[in-house]
């Protein structure tokens, strides 16, 4: 296999999808050498076979909007690969959404569940309708004429979806309660559901939460055992980045930013507890705007700006993707920056991760460092089947093990000569052989 060529190859099958070619290309680089040993792959085609995805469902959403209004948006639903088990991927509805950034999401997807040690294929979907400015009706609108297609496609050992940018537990439940009336069962056919109908503990905390539980297993590493005197950017203000900044506090470190797509606040004090309740409350109840934290507590706000100029020894990206550049990149590192975990699947553009590795920080890529909401959504789908509900502390040290496991993979596979753990390496390389030998093991599909 050359990296070049197949490339290439792609780009001229699917042309126009830039975001789903950057994902390809990345993890083909890590994973060019690994693959070559292996003439049984290149025998068959596993490479073409692995890159795209299995399947494509792309379908017209009509809904009525609160002035009578008839509306049309377009969804999609990419089932990647099922080789490891049934499709699973979250759903976003956000107005980027398209072809290429949910083929790039499902391929992620893909590699970062074969890390997570549980039975999950990859998947992802959504729409191009924007939940922003709706009310709650018409979201519940839209989401149920969005399930009057997707039910067909979906099912409990088939194809479970979750929440993504867009799609949070109101969201779920509404898409929940449509497919039940549509399929007549109730096996739990979506994760991130509330904890009354078969939600999991900690699945809402969960990416945050593992996102720190992986960036401590990296810290470790350099002999740092604890957040305090570290200081945190943070960027985004949704499920992921709030959670994640709640853990940090929690932890000693100390948040000093937070963002939203208008811009994103400094506070050099530190955003604490009783702050970060504030931010819970402003964004899920009255679905407000970052730059009320600093209108509130008098603090800085950057319009249309993104947090990476700031002074931070921690950068936790975990708002979407390309968020953090080559630029940005450079002035964490001049900064002191010892540490990037991405929340957000690939936050940071190849220049950026470029410059990370020449630095040789601690650098955990989105695939490996953010697959704590997925395994919770995996448990989540274990304790629907069982019909039983953990507790939250076994929960919380399910996903503390499995956060390991995913570091010990990486570092089993990424590690150097000099003994820099080059993780997005050990990630690319881990979920890769696994997805590649149950493909082989299933013959041609
Ligand atoms: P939310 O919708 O809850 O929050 C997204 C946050 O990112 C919001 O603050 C939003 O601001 C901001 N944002 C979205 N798009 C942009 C943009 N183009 N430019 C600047 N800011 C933007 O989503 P999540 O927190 O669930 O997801 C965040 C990231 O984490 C995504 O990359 C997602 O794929 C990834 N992820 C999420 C998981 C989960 O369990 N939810 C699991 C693994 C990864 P605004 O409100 O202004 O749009």
């Amino acid at each position: 296999m050359k990296v070049e060529q197949v490339i290439n190859n792609l780009k001229g099958r699917f042309p126009n999808e830039p975001e789903y070619h950057q994902a390809v290309e990345e993890v083909l680089h890590s994973i060019e050498e690994v693959y070559n040993e292996h003439p049984e792959f290149e025998k068959q085609n596993l490479i073409e076979r692995i890159c795209i995805p299995e399947r494509i469902f792309t379908f017209r959403v009509t809904w009525v909007d609160d002035k009578g209004n008839v509306k049309t948006n377009m969804a999609y639903r990419v089932q990647h690969n099922n080789a490891i088990g049934p499709y699973k991927g979250g759903m976003r509805f956000h107005a980027s959404v398209c072809p290429s950034v949910l083929k790039f999401l499902a391929f992620e997807q893909t590699f970062k569940n074969a890390l997570t040690t549980l039975p999950m294929g990859g998947a992802k979907g959504g729409s191009d309708f924007s939940p922003k400015g709706k009310s709650n009706e018409e979201i519940m609108r839209f989401c149920q004429a969005f399930m009057l297609e997707l039910w067909h496609h979906i099912g409990p050992e088939t194809d479970v979806p979750a929440g993504d940018i867009g799609v949070g537990g109101r969201e779920v439940a509404y898409m929940y309660g449509m497919y039940k009336k549509l399929a007549r069962e109730n096996t739990g056919t979506f994760t991130g559901k509330g904890l009354g109908f078969g939600g999991s503990l900690i699945r809402p905390e969960a990416t945050g939460y593992g996102n720190i539980y992986f960036l401590m297993n990296m810290l470790k590493y350099k002999g740092i055992t604890d957040l305090k005197g570290q200081v945190v950017a943070i960027s985004g203000s949704g499920n992921v980045a709030t959670y994640t900044a709640e853990k940090v506090i929690e932890l000693g470190g100390k948040v000093v930013t937070l963002s939203d797509s208008s811009g994103y606040i400094y506070d050099a004090d530190g955003i604490d507890s009783e702050k970060l309740a504030y931010i819970f409350e402003l964004k899920n109840l009255y679905r407000g705007r970052i730059k009320e934290y600093a209108d509130k507590y008098g603090c800085k706000y950057v319009e249309g700006g993104r947090p990476w100029s700031e002074k931070c020894t921690i950068a936790l990206p975990s708002a979407t993707q390309n968020e953090l550049n080559g630029d940005d990149a450079e002035m964490l590192m001049n900064n002191g920056c010892i540490a990037v975990s991405e929340g957000a699947n690939m936050p940071s553009t190849p220049e950026a991760v470029e410059i990370f590795l020449k630095h040789k920080i601690l650098y955990g890529p989105g695939k490996a460092a953010n697959a704590g909401g997925v395994s919770v959504s995996g448990l989540e789908m274990t304790q629907n089947s069982i019909k039983l509900s953990w507790t939250k502390e076994e929960v919380d040290e399910k996903l503390k093990s499995i956060m390991n496991s995913i570091h010990a993979s990486c570092a089993e596979y990424g590690t150097e000569k000099d003994g820099f753990v080059n993780y997005v390496k050990g990630a690319n390389i881990a979920g890769f052989m696994k997805v590649a030998k149950a493909m082989i093991a299933q013959g041609v599909l």
